[in-house]
């Protein structure tokens, strides 16, 4: 069941979505070449902890940190720890805020330093991707054109989708209904209504879709080819204004 939110609801979100756009635009400047990945989570720690929020993700199913911090071949839920981040590297920060027991959830890739083309690429087609589900999340459309215009972006820019992690709705639980795949054929599922909040969230992978768990922190999702993978969310309200990001950020997506 899609839970609507009240304007006062939504509210909050937008409270807890700037909280977190502003921890986002902190560790976006400090990805440098050097860094750890312990250290972004540090001080997203502590920057929630002054904002008056928790960090959604630490204790969720016994998740250890603040944050998850994925680096090239990492698709999600990377545990941040001793990695160093390297120039050339690409690093995925995805960072979920409770606040005043509702919730906001947002994800960005970014290059560490000079990256290649194709990586480059790969990340502006994942922007592209989240970009063009926003737009889908209107009353004219149903849930599938959400997941069919991301699906469009990626395949027609010749990337994979990975399809065993899923967006979602969100608001008094970090995941709620409905699942928002990252593919489907247009024009199913329900109708989009105002009032409906979803974390909008492609995952796109340079190589082949195929991705598996770590096998030793039984946590970091991993690309099968050990290609790069890059990763955009945003949580996203539908009002009588039309779509509203509630994680917008000046570096915005
Ligand atoms: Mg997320
Ligand atoms: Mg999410």
């Amino acid at each position: 069941m899609i839970v609507l939110k009240s304007p006062a609801e939504i509210e909050i979100m937008r409270q807890a979505g700037r909280i977190l756009a502003d921890i986002m635009d902190t560790l976006i400047d400090k990805v440098k070449p050097g860094i750890t990945t312990l250290e972004l989570d540090k001080t997203a720690e502590a920057q929630l902890k002054k904002s008056g929020a928790t960090p959604a993700f630490k204790g969720y199913r016994g998740f250890p940190r603040s944050i998850c911090v994925s680096v090239n071949e990492e698709v999600v839920h990377g545990i941040p720890g001793a990695r160093c981040l390297l120039e050339g590297d690409i690093v995925s920060i995805d960072i979920g805020v409770r606040y005043n027991g509702l919730y906001s959830d947002s994800a960005v890739t970014v290059g560490v330093g000079a990256i290649d083309d194709e990586k480059q690429r790969l990340i502006d087609t994942a922007k592209e991707a989240l970009t063009s589900g926003i737009e889908a999340m209107t009353t004219a459309n149903r849930l599938s054109d959400i997941c069919a215009s991301i699906q469009k972006v990626i395949e027609g820019h010749g990337f994979s989708i990975v399809r065993d992690f899923v967006g979602h709705g969100i608001g008094s639980e970090l995941h709620e209904d409905p699942q928002i795949p990252n593919f489907g054929e247009p024009g199913h599922g329900a109708r989009i209504k105002e009032g409906m909040v979803f974390a909008i969230e492609p995952m796109v992978n340079a190589g082949c879709a195929d991705v598996r768990i770590d096998n030793d922190d039984k946590w970091t999702v991993k690309t099968v080819d050990k290609k790069p993978s890059a990763h955009f969310e945003h949580t996203v309200a539908l009002t009588h204004k039309g779509q509203e990001i509630l994680t917008w950020r000046k570096t915005h997506p």
